[in-house]
Protein backbone atom coordinates (compact mmCIF):
# COMPACT_ATOMS: atom_id res chain seq x y z
CA UNK A 1 0.00 0.00 0.00
CA UNK A 2 1.19 3.67 -0.87
CA UNK A 3 1.85 6.44 1.81
CA UNK A 4 -2.26 7.15 0.39
CA UNK A 5 -5.22 5.15 0.21
CA UNK A 6 -8.93 5.26 -0.22
CA UNK A 7 -10.88 3.72 2.96
CA UNK A 8 -15.25 2.82 3.01
CA UNK A 9 -15.98 4.09 5.98
CA UNK A 10 -19.01 1.87 5.80
CA UNK A 11 -17.75 -1.49 5.10
CA UNK A 12 -13.70 -0.77 6.06
CA UNK A 13 -12.48 -2.00 2.26
CA UNK A 14 -9.13 -0.19 1.07
CA UNK A 15 -9.17 0.78 -2.09
CA UNK A 16 -6.46 2.10 -4.46
CA UNK A 17 -5.78 6.24 -4.47
CA UNK A 18 -5.63 6.60 -8.16
CA UNK A 19 -9.38 4.05 -8.27
CA UNK A 20 -11.94 6.61 -9.77
CA UNK A 21 -15.19 5.28 -8.12
CA UNK A 22 -16.90 8.28 -6.58
CA UNK A 23 -18.19 5.56 -3.63
CA UNK A 24 -17.17 2.34 -2.63
CA UNK A 25 -16.95 -0.23 -5.47
CA UNK A 26 -18.45 -3.21 -3.24
CA UNK A 27 -21.01 -1.50 -1.11
CA UNK A 28 -21.60 2.16 -2.33
CA UNK A 29 -20.62 3.39 1.04
CA UNK A 30 -18.61 7.50 1.43
CA UNK A 31 -14.75 6.81 0.79
CA UNK A 32 -12.32 8.70 2.70
CA UNK A 33 -8.76 9.91 1.78
CA UNK A 34 -6.36 8.40 4.74
CA UNK A 35 -2.58 9.22 4.73
CA UNK A 36 0.44 7.38 6.46
CA UNK A 37 1.62 9.95 9.04
CA UNK A 38 4.71 12.60 7.54
CA UNK A 39 7.20 11.28 8.49
CA UNK A 40 8.13 14.30 10.88
CA UNK A 41 5.14 15.71 12.74
CA UNK A 42 4.79 18.49 15.52
CA UNK A 43 7.31 20.89 15.71
CA UNK A 44 9.32 20.10 12.54
CA UNK A 45 5.86 19.75 10.38
CA UNK A 46 4.95 22.91 11.40
CA UNK A 47 8.42 24.09 10.52
CA UNK A 48 8.39 23.06 6.98
CA UNK A 49 4.60 24.99 6.78
CA UNK A 50 6.26 28.15 8.08
CA UNK A 51 8.70 27.60 6.05
CA UNK A 52 6.44 27.92 2.99
CA UNK A 53 4.80 31.03 4.12
CA UNK A 54 6.18 33.78 2.02
CA UNK A 55 6.58 31.42 -0.91
CA UNK A 56 5.39 34.02 -4.05
CA UNK A 57 5.38 31.40 -6.99
CA UNK A 58 4.81 27.98 -8.12
CA UNK A 59 2.30 25.44 -6.17
CA UNK A 60 3.61 26.28 -2.40
CA UNK A 61 2.48 29.55 -2.55
CA UNK A 62 -0.72 28.29 -2.63
CA UNK A 63 -3.00 27.80 0.61
CA UNK A 64 -3.48 24.18 -0.25
CA UNK A 65 -0.69 22.96 -1.43
CA UNK A 66 1.21 24.80 0.90
CA UNK A 67 -0.18 21.76 2.85
CA UNK A 68 0.16 19.41 0.70
CA UNK A 69 1.59 16.62 3.24
CA UNK A 70 -2.13 16.52 4.61
CA UNK A 71 -3.52 17.05 1.26
CA UNK A 72 -2.20 14.59 -1.20
CA UNK A 73 1.14 14.11 -1.26
CA UNK A 74 1.69 11.93 -3.67
CA UNK A 75 1.08 14.47 -6.48
CA UNK A 76 4.10 15.98 -7.96
CA UNK A 77 4.38 19.68 -8.10
CA UNK A 78 4.08 19.20 -12.29
CA UNK A 79 1.14 17.82 -11.81
CA UNK A 80 -0.89 20.12 -9.57
CA UNK A 81 -3.85 22.44 -11.41
CA UNK A 82 -3.72 25.60 -9.13
CA UNK A 83 -4.24 29.10 -8.93
CA UNK A 84 -2.82 29.53 -7.30
CA UNK A 85 -6.04 29.13 -4.05
CA UNK A 86 -6.63 29.57 -0.43
CA UNK A 87 -4.37 32.47 1.28
CA UNK A 88 -7.45 34.24 2.72
CA UNK A 89 -7.53 36.71 4.99
CA UNK A 90 -8.63 36.21 8.87
CA UNK A 91 -10.55 39.93 9.58
CA UNK A 92 -11.21 41.47 12.58
CA UNK A 93 -14.28 43.91 12.31
CA UNK A 94 -15.27 45.79 15.45
CA UNK A 95 -18.46 45.93 14.64
CA UNK A 96 -19.36 42.44 13.42
CA UNK A 97 -17.82 41.24 16.92
CA UNK A 98 -20.47 43.86 18.26
CA UNK A 99 -23.40 42.29 16.92
CA UNK A 100 -22.72 38.59 17.33
CA UNK A 101 -21.33 38.98 21.04
CA UNK A 102 -17.21 37.70 21.05
CA UNK A 103 -15.20 40.61 21.74
CA UNK A 104 -12.01 38.68 19.41
CA UNK A 105 -14.40 37.36 17.16
CA UNK A 106 -12.07 36.32 13.66
CA UNK A 107 -13.76 36.15 10.32
CA UNK A 108 -12.12 33.70 8.26
CA UNK A 109 -12.83 35.29 4.60
CA UNK A 110 -13.03 32.31 2.23
CA UNK A 111 -15.01 34.75 -0.39
CA UNK A 112 -11.06 35.86 -1.16
CA UNK A 113 -10.38 32.65 -2.96
CA UNK A 114 -10.04 33.26 -7.26
CA UNK A 115 -13.81 32.29 -7.71
CA UNK A 116 -15.12 33.97 -4.68
CA UNK A 117 -15.69 30.60 -2.22
CA UNK A 118 -14.09 27.81 -0.47
CA UNK A 119 -15.18 25.47 -2.87
CA UNK A 120 -11.82 26.16 -5.22
CA UNK A 121 -9.97 24.62 -1.72
CA UNK A 122 -11.74 21.53 -3.02
CA UNK A 123 -11.63 21.68 -6.12
CA UNK A 124 -7.92 21.97 -7.08
CA UNK A 125 -7.42 18.95 -5.35
CA UNK A 126 -10.34 17.46 -6.86
CA UNK A 127 -9.38 18.33 -10.88
CA UNK A 128 -5.70 17.37 -10.35
CA UNK A 129 -6.71 14.18 -9.08
CA UNK A 130 -8.94 13.67 -12.26
CA UNK A 131 -6.12 14.60 -14.35
CA UNK A 132 -3.76 12.06 -12.56
CA UNK A 133 -6.26 9.49 -13.09
CA UNK A 134 -6.94 10.19 -16.76
CA UNK A 135 -10.34 11.38 -17.04
CA UNK A 136 -11.67 12.56 -20.04
CA UNK A 137 -14.51 14.97 -18.22
CA UNK A 138 -15.33 16.19 -14.71
CA UNK A 139 -19.60 16.79 -13.59
CA UNK A 140 -21.24 17.93 -10.77
CA UNK A 141 -24.07 18.59 -9.23
CA UNK A 142 -24.12 22.03 -7.39
CA UNK A 143 -26.05 24.71 -5.40
CA UNK A 144 -23.53 27.07 -7.32
CA UNK A 145 -20.27 27.58 -6.13
CA UNK A 146 -19.02 24.19 -6.66
CA UNK A 147 -20.67 24.73 -10.50
CA UNK A 148 -18.36 27.42 -10.43
CA UNK A 149 -15.13 26.24 -9.23
CA UNK A 150 -15.54 22.99 -11.22
CA UNK A 151 -16.14 25.38 -14.62
CA UNK A 152 -13.21 27.24 -13.59
CA UNK A 153 -10.32 24.51 -12.85
CA UNK A 154 -11.79 22.32 -15.68
CA UNK A 155 -10.82 25.39 -18.52
CA UNK A 156 -7.84 26.09 -16.29
CA UNK A 157 -6.93 22.42 -17.06
CA UNK A 158 -8.45 22.20 -20.32
CA UNK A 159 -11.13 19.03 -19.69
CA UNK A 160 -14.64 19.34 -20.37
CA UNK A 161 -16.76 20.13 -17.53
CA UNK A 162 -21.53 19.21 -17.21
CA UNK A 163 -22.80 20.75 -14.22
CA UNK A 164 -26.19 20.18 -12.88
CA UNK A 165 -27.86 22.98 -10.91
CA UNK A 166 -31.47 23.36 -9.59
CA UNK A 167 -33.39 25.75 -12.21
CA UNK A 168 -34.37 28.83 -10.30
CA UNK A 169 -32.42 28.25 -7.23
CA UNK A 170 -28.93 29.03 -8.05
CA UNK A 171 -27.74 32.74 -7.09
CA UNK A 172 -27.21 34.75 -10.23
CA UNK A 173 -23.46 35.13 -9.72
CA UNK A 174 -22.51 31.71 -9.54
CA UNK A 175 -24.62 30.94 -12.58
CA UNK A 176 -23.00 33.52 -14.58
CA UNK A 177 -19.51 32.07 -13.71
CA UNK A 178 -20.95 28.42 -14.91
CA UNK A 179 -21.14 29.67 -18.35
CA UNK A 180 -18.58 32.41 -18.30
CA UNK A 181 -15.82 29.49 -18.01
CA UNK A 182 -17.41 27.34 -20.27
CA UNK A 183 -18.99 24.88 -18.54
CA UNK A 184 -22.05 22.64 -20.37
CA UNK A 185 -24.98 23.84 -17.38
CA UNK A 186 -28.14 21.82 -17.02
CA UNK A 187 -31.16 23.61 -15.49
CA UNK A 188 -32.50 20.78 -13.64
CA UNK A 189 -36.01 21.19 -13.00
CA UNK A 190 -36.01 19.92 -9.83
CA UNK A 191 -34.01 20.66 -6.24
CA UNK A 192 -30.83 20.35 -5.53
CA UNK A 193 -30.53 16.50 -3.74
CA UNK A 194 -32.49 15.37 -7.52
CA UNK A 195 -29.31 17.21 -9.16
CA UNK A 196 -26.95 15.04 -7.22
CA UNK A 197 -28.61 11.71 -7.79
CA UNK A 198 -28.69 12.46 -11.37
CA UNK A 199 -25.12 13.69 -11.69
CA UNK A 200 -24.41 10.55 -9.26
CA UNK A 201 -26.37 8.30 -12.42
CA UNK A 202 -24.59 9.71 -15.15
CA UNK A 203 -20.87 9.77 -14.00
CA UNK A 204 -21.78 6.11 -13.67
CA UNK A 205 -23.32 5.71 -17.18
CA UNK A 206 -21.06 8.71 -19.05
CA UNK A 207 -17.43 7.77 -17.53
CA UNK A 208 -17.07 11.29 -16.25
CA UNK A 209 -15.36 11.77 -13.31
CA UNK A 210 -17.52 13.12 -10.53
CA UNK A 211 -16.39 16.22 -8.40
CA UNK A 212 -19.07 16.18 -5.76
CA UNK A 213 -18.41 16.82 -2.40
CA UNK A 214 -18.59 12.86 -2.09
CA UNK A 215 -15.58 12.54 -3.76
CA UNK A 216 -13.24 12.65 -0.71
CA UNK A 217 -9.97 14.32 -2.63
CA UNK A 218 -12.25 17.70 -2.57
CA UNK A 219 -11.94 17.19 1.30
CA UNK A 220 -8.63 17.42 1.44
CA UNK A 221 -8.76 20.01 -0.27
CA UNK A 222 -11.32 21.98 1.75
CA UNK A 223 -9.38 20.73 4.94
CA UNK A 224 -6.58 23.31 4.49
CA UNK A 225 -8.89 26.31 5.32
CA UNK A 226 -8.66 25.22 9.43
CA UNK A 227 -4.76 24.10 8.48
CA UNK A 228 -4.18 27.89 7.27
CA UNK A 229 -6.20 29.58 10.22
CA UNK A 230 -4.01 27.35 12.84
CA UNK A 231 -0.93 28.44 11.17
CA UNK A 232 -2.21 32.77 11.29
CA UNK A 233 -2.82 31.88 15.19
CA UNK A 234 0.48 30.46 15.23
CA UNK A 235 -0.68 26.93 15.67
CA UNK A 236 -2.69 28.25 18.80
CA UNK A 237 -6.14 26.22 18.65
CA UNK A 238 -9.40 29.00 18.60
CA UNK A 239 -12.04 27.78 21.28
CA UNK A 240 -14.35 27.35 18.33
CA UNK A 241 -14.95 27.45 14.84
CA UNK A 242 -18.33 28.25 13.18
CA UNK A 243 -18.61 27.26 9.62
CA UNK A 244 -22.51 27.35 8.01
CA UNK A 245 -23.57 23.84 7.25
CA UNK A 246 -25.11 22.25 3.85
CA UNK A 247 -24.01 19.43 2.54
CA UNK A 248 -21.98 18.85 5.40
CA UNK A 249 -18.57 18.57 3.43
CA UNK A 250 -17.07 21.17 5.31
CA UNK A 251 -18.13 20.42 8.63
CA UNK A 252 -16.91 16.79 7.52
CA UNK A 253 -12.92 18.02 6.47
CA UNK A 254 -13.04 19.98 9.40
CA UNK A 255 -13.83 17.33 11.57
CA UNK A 256 -10.89 15.38 9.78
CA UNK A 257 -8.19 18.28 9.58
CA UNK A 258 -8.38 18.92 13.20
CA UNK A 259 -8.33 15.07 13.94
CA UNK A 260 -5.18 14.78 12.09
CA UNK A 261 -4.05 18.30 13.07
CA UNK A 262 -3.93 16.75 16.68
CA UNK A 263 -2.66 13.25 15.93
CA UNK A 264 0.51 15.03 14.21
CA UNK A 265 0.98 16.74 16.75
CA UNK A 266 0.40 20.06 15.11
CA UNK A 267 -1.83 21.52 17.82
CA UNK A 268 -2.91 20.14 21.41
CA UNK A 269 -6.11 20.83 21.87
CA UNK A 270 -9.09 20.27 19.39
CA UNK A 271 -11.49 23.55 19.18
CA UNK A 272 -15.08 23.32 18.86
CA UNK A 273 -17.02 22.83 16.21
CA UNK A 274 -20.45 24.92 15.35
CA UNK A 275 -21.81 24.08 12.29
CA UNK A 276 -25.12 26.02 12.10
CA UNK A 277 -28.16 25.76 9.09
CA UNK A 278 -30.76 27.46 8.14
CA UNK A 279 -33.91 26.86 9.66
CA UNK A 280 -35.61 25.76 6.98
CA UNK A 281 -33.01 23.43 5.26
CA UNK A 282 -31.88 22.68 9.03
CA UNK A 283 -32.17 17.88 9.02
CA UNK A 284 -28.65 17.51 10.17
CA UNK A 285 -29.49 20.43 13.43
CA UNK A 286 -33.00 17.91 13.81
CA UNK A 287 -30.44 15.13 13.87
CA UNK A 288 -28.07 16.77 16.52
CA UNK A 289 -31.30 17.64 18.71
CA UNK A 290 -32.08 13.89 19.13
CA UNK A 291 -28.34 12.97 19.59
CA UNK A 292 -27.86 11.67 16.22
CA UNK A 293 -30.66 9.09 17.03
CA UNK A 294 -31.42 9.22 13.30
CA UNK A 295 -31.21 10.73 10.16
CA UNK A 296 -33.78 13.57 8.54
CA UNK A 297 -34.36 14.20 4.83
CA UNK A 298 -36.36 17.53 4.44
CA UNK A 299 -37.98 19.77 1.91
CA UNK A 300 -35.22 22.74 2.21
CA UNK A 301 -35.99 26.45 2.03
CA UNK A 302 -34.08 29.29 2.84
CA UNK A 303 -32.74 32.66 1.22
CA UNK A 304 -29.51 31.37 1.75
CA UNK A 305 -29.49 29.15 -1.68
CA UNK A 306 -25.55 27.86 -0.80
CA UNK A 307 -26.98 25.64 2.43
CA UNK A 308 -30.59 24.71 0.63
CA UNK A 309 -30.16 21.05 1.12
CA UNK A 310 -32.64 18.72 2.30
CA UNK A 311 -30.45 15.57 2.67
CA UNK A 312 -27.01 16.53 3.06
CA UNK A 313 -24.12 13.37 1.43
CA UNK A 314 -21.69 13.89 4.54
CA UNK A 315 -23.94 13.01 7.01
CA UNK A 316 -22.09 10.25 8.82
CA UNK A 317 -18.55 12.21 8.31
CA UNK A 318 -19.95 15.35 9.67
CA UNK A 319 -21.82 13.27 12.88
CA UNK A 320 -17.85 12.04 13.50
CA UNK A 321 -16.83 15.56 13.07
CA UNK A 322 -19.19 17.18 15.97
CA UNK A 323 -18.67 14.08 17.84
CA UNK A 324 -14.86 14.50 18.10
CA UNK A 325 -14.72 17.78 18.59
CA UNK A 326 -17.58 18.04 21.45
CA UNK A 327 -19.45 20.53 18.80
CA UNK A 328 -22.64 21.62 18.30
CA UNK A 329 -25.23 22.32 15.22
CA UNK A 330 -27.91 24.85 15.59
CA UNK A 331 -30.43 26.48 13.36
CA UNK A 332 -31.17 30.23 12.64
CA UNK A 333 -34.00 31.73 10.64
CA UNK A 334 -33.38 33.65 7.30
CA UNK A 335 -34.35 36.99 9.38
CA UNK A 336 -31.07 36.58 11.68
CA UNK A 337 -29.33 35.61 8.30
CA UNK A 338 -30.23 38.44 6.62
CA UNK A 339 -29.59 40.89 9.28
CA UNK A 340 -26.08 39.39 10.26
CA UNK A 341 -25.72 39.36 6.16
CA UNK A 342 -26.03 42.94 6.38
CA UNK A 343 -23.77 43.73 9.24
CA UNK A 344 -21.15 41.92 7.83
CA UNK A 345 -21.75 43.55 4.36
CA UNK A 346 -21.97 47.06 6.50
CA UNK A 347 -18.63 46.80 7.94
CA UNK A 348 -16.56 46.67 3.99
CA UNK A 349 -16.95 43.51 4.42
CA UNK A 350 -19.08 41.59 2.71
CA UNK A 351 -20.82 37.67 2.45
CA UNK A 352 -23.31 35.73 0.43
CA UNK A 353 -26.66 34.83 2.75
CA UNK A 354 -25.10 31.67 3.67
CA UNK A 355 -21.75 32.37 5.03
CA UNK A 356 -23.62 35.05 7.29
CA UNK A 357 -25.18 31.95 9.11
CA UNK A 358 -22.36 31.57 11.03
CA UNK A 359 -22.34 34.84 12.11
CA UNK A 360 -26.06 34.47 13.15
CA UNK A 361 -25.19 31.16 14.73
CA UNK A 362 -22.25 32.74 16.58
CA UNK A 363 -24.58 35.18 18.30
CA UNK A 364 -27.21 33.02 19.10
CA UNK A 365 -24.48 30.45 20.96
CA UNK A 366 -23.13 33.04 22.47
CA UNK A 367 -26.82 34.50 23.70
CA UNK A 368 -27.82 30.67 24.62
CA UNK A 369 -24.82 30.37 27.23
CA UNK A 370 -22.89 28.07 24.81
CA UNK A 371 -20.14 30.20 23.78
CA UNK A 372 -18.94 31.80 26.93
CA UNK A 373 -17.14 35.90 27.31
CA UNK A 374 -14.13 35.99 26.65
CA UNK A 375 -13.94 32.65 24.30
CA UNK A 376 -11.97 32.93 20.77
CA UNK A 377 -14.17 32.31 18.11
CA UNK A 378 -13.35 31.84 14.37
CA UNK A 379 -16.47 32.40 11.65
CA UNK A 380 -16.31 31.26 8.44
CA UNK A 381 -17.34 33.79 5.70
CA UNK A 382 -17.78 30.94 2.95
CA UNK A 383 -18.65 32.84 -0.04
CA UNK A 384 -18.04 36.66 -1.94
CA UNK A 385 -21.11 39.32 -1.28
CA UNK A 386 -21.10 39.38 -5.21
CA UNK A 387 -21.87 35.89 -5.76
CA UNK A 388 -25.87 36.66 -4.55
CA UNK A 389 -26.14 40.44 -5.64
CA UNK A 390 -30.44 39.91 -6.19
CA UNK A 391 -30.37 38.88 -1.69
CA UNK A 392 -28.61 42.24 -1.99
CA UNK A 393 -30.87 44.56 -3.55
CA UNK A 394 -33.85 42.96 -2.61
CA UNK A 395 -32.82 43.83 1.01
CA UNK A 396 -31.89 47.03 0.28
CA UNK A 397 -34.56 47.78 -1.68
CA UNK A 398 -37.57 46.15 -2.50
CA UNK A 399 -38.46 44.88 1.71
CA UNK A 400 -40.86 46.61 2.36
CA UNK A 401 -41.58 47.87 5.77
CA UNK A 402 -37.50 48.35 5.11
CA UNK A 403 -35.88 45.99 7.36
CA UNK A 404 -33.56 47.29 10.14
CA UNK A 405 -30.11 47.92 8.23
CA UNK A 406 -31.84 48.75 4.52
CA UNK A 407 -29.50 51.40 2.80
CA UNK A 408 -32.42 52.80 0.43
CA UNK A 409 -31.11 54.32 -2.54
CA UNK A 410 -32.05 58.00 -3.52
CA UNK A 411 -33.19 58.85 -6.87
CA UNK A 412 -32.38 62.40 -7.84
CA UNK A 413 -32.68 65.18 -11.11
CA UNK A 414 -29.50 66.36 -12.12
CA UNK A 415 -29.66 69.33 -9.46
CA UNK A 416 -26.96 70.03 -6.91
CA UNK A 417 -29.71 70.94 -4.75
CA UNK A 418 -30.52 67.43 -4.46
CA UNK A 419 -27.27 65.57 -4.20
CA UNK A 420 -27.07 68.01 -0.88
CA UNK A 421 -30.10 67.65 0.47
CA UNK A 422 -29.55 63.34 -0.22
CA UNK A 423 -26.42 63.79 1.39
CA UNK A 424 -28.22 65.69 4.51
CA UNK A 425 -30.88 63.27 5.21
C1 LIG B 1 -21.03 24.97 -0.38
C2 LIG B 1 -21.26 26.14 0.48
C3 LIG B 1 -21.69 26.03 1.81
C4 LIG B 1 -22.06 24.72 2.43
O1 LIG B 1 -20.96 23.89 2.66
P1 LIG B 1 -21.17 22.32 2.88
O2 LIG B 1 -19.82 21.76 2.82
O3 LIG B 1 -22.04 21.85 1.75
O4 LIG B 1 -21.85 22.13 4.18
C5 LIG B 1 -21.83 27.17 2.56
N1 LIG B 1 -21.57 28.39 2.04
C6 LIG B 1 -21.18 28.53 0.76
C7 LIG B 1 -20.94 29.89 0.25
C8 LIG B 1 -21.01 27.42 -0.05
O5 LIG B 1 -20.64 27.60 -1.32
ZN1 LIG C 1 -17.80 -0.17 1.28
Amino acid sequence: MSDTWQLCTSCGSEIPESDPHPRCPRCRGLLEVRHRPPAQGGAALRATFDARWGVRQGVLASGVWRYREAVLPSAPPQDVLCYPEGNTPLLTSPAVARWAGPTGLLLKHEGHNPTGSFKDRGMTVGVTQARRIGARAVACASTGNTAAALAAYAALGGLPALVLVPKGHVALGKLAQALAYGARTLLVRGNFDQCLELADQASDRLGVYLLNSVNPFRLEGQKTIVLELLQQLAWQPPDWIVVPAGNLGNTAAFGKALAEACEWGLIDRVPRLAAVQAEGAAPFALSFREGFARRHRVEPHTVATAIQIGNPVSYDRAVRAVRDTKGVVIAVTDDEILEAKAVVDGAGIGCEPASAAAIAGTRRLGRDGVIKAGERVVAILTGHVLKDPASVTYYHMERDPAPPHANRPVEIDPHLDDVERAMKR
